[in-house]
């Protein structure tokens, strides 16, 4: 009998790898942060010995999920400005706020709270973009998440940094500030093709492939950046990126809501990986991403949320339904995105955007125990035919009841193991009386931060 750490035994466990394999009655075994077996619950009583053992008898167990584009500090600035158009809403509001409040403190508070709210929706690694990606990657250390954090570079000066060169000597100094940490990496992250010139994009193309990093991009939001582009360049963003060097592997291209055929050929030609963020997309009315034509295109699709502040939260599991659901509309096709599609872009194609698929993204022995369990066992969720339709169809996140990353328990009967909700909750109220008490005047487009 083999002595391991943990073992669960659930009433089903989808593993996402084989695809769309769902096993009843099976235990999962972890030892040293690091799936050991999957085997059938009466063969794991013979096998194992744990030192925690752990009984979910209408559970489901899922691969820890991926938000693979988000702004965790924007979760200060949830419901500040809904309902507009996108320039409107940046030009307005986001923008102007972020200019009189961001600060490593904004950074610290908002990202705390982000992780909060994505633990307990099943989120065990996201993929940020924001300024002060040292304080976010700190912050999600302390939470013991799994996290990469976007070295920021845009055109605009900030709190953060004055200009192209001290963007980059600053996205040089936090690479190295988490180099070799178990949880937390670091990516390129030029904020999108109409925010940063050729010359500090062609250089953090450079640093991506010098450091061997992902580069996360928005690219292609809305018609009109790309009107912009036309009108500017003579041809499209993407053909500008391409012409600088940035379609490749690396890329993690965010959006993507207006894409022709030749460039999807392009996209999985290059092998970039498309994020595709629907419930934001809607409610700025960006556009519509055609993730079932990339999908057959063999294009690695992945799933965010964005930010808090174009969302308005940052729960995966809705994410995962209005992509299943929104794919359907645009392809005309119910067949489109089926619900274990939809996991998979929820878990194993983020890993894979992210270059993590090789320690997590799905539930297979050698991989890192990252890992959810959704109840299945409340009325609201009865009868249970098919788990794995029921995760997308049926559950939300607030039946999420466990949580682990790398084998620990951050999520343990819908509570927070390594988070102070109180504290978490008194700075927020803080953070709301100052941004409510401070008002604020549309500002021009230069010399603004901003990030959507
Ligand atoms: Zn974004």
């Amino acid at each position: 009998m083999r002595h391991v750490d943990t073992l669960i035994f659930a009433a089903w466990i989808i593993p996402v790898e084989p695809e769309g394999v769902v096993y009843e009655q099976h235990a999962l075994a972890i030892n040293d942060g690091k799936i050991v077996a999957i085997v059938p619950s009466n063969e794991a009583v013979a096998q194992f010995s744990a030192r925690i053992t752990h009984r979910l008898s209408t559970h489901v167990l899922i691969p820890g999920l991926i938000n693979s584009h988000t702004h965790a500090a924007m979760s200060l600035l949830r419901g500040y400005a809904d309902d507009l158009a996108l320039m409107d809403w940046l030009h307005k509001r986001i923008w102007p706020a972020e200019k009189a409040w961001v600060r490593a403190k904004f950074v610290e508070d908002g990202t705390r709270l982000a992780i909060a709210e994505m633990l307990l929706g099943g989120v065990t690694c996201f993929n940020d973009m924001y300024f002060y990606p040292d304080v976010a990657g700190r912050v999600a250390d302390e939470a013991g998440m799994r996290a990469s954090v976007g070295l920021i570079l845009i055109d605009f000066p900030s709190a953060w940094a004055n200009d192209a060169d001290a963007y980059l000597a600053k996205a040089e100094q936090v690479h190295a500030q988490f180099h070799h940490h178990p949880l937390i990496r670091t990516a390129l992250a030029p904020h999108a093709p109409y925010s940063v010139s050729d010359q500090p994009l062609e250089k953090a193309v450079a640093l991506a492939e010098h450091l061997d990093l992902r580069i996360h991009m928005h690219v292609h939001e809305t018609a009109d950046e790309i009107a912009q582009g036309h009108a500017r360049d003579g041809y499209r963003p993407l053909a500008r990126l391409d012409l600088l060097g940035a379609l490749s592997e690396r890329l993690m291209a965010v959006h993507m809501t207006q894409v022709d055929d030749d460039e999807i050929a392009l996209l999985a030609e290059r092998g970039v990986h498309v994020v595709h963020c629907p419930e934001s997309n809607m409610k700025l009315a960006s556009g519509l991403c055609p993730v079932h034509k990339l999908l057959q295109a063999g294009v690695n699709v992945a799933l965010g949320t964005d930010g808090a502040a174009s969302n308005d939260d940052l729960d995966m599991l809705g994410e995962m339904r209005s992509a299943a659901l929104l794919a359907k509309v645009v392809s005309n096709d119910a067949r489109a995105v089926p619900a274990h599609v939809a996991l998979r872009m929820a878990t194993l194609n983020g890993a894979k955007a992210l270059g993590l698929d090789d320690i997590t993204g799905s539930l297979r022995p050698g991989k890192e125990a990252d890992i959810v369990a959704v109840d299945m066992g409340l009325l609201e969720t009865q009868p249970v035919y098919n788990p794995l339709s029921h995760l997308i169809y049926v559950a939300s996140r607030e039946h999420v009841s466990d949580v682990w990353v790398s084998g620990r328990q951050l999520v343990k009967g819908r509570a927070l193991t390594s988070l102070n909700v109180r504290d978490i909750r008194t700075k927020v109220m803080e953070w709301r009386q100052n941004i409510l008490s401070t008002p604020l005047t549309s500002v021009p487009d230069e010399a603004q931060n901003s990030d959507v």
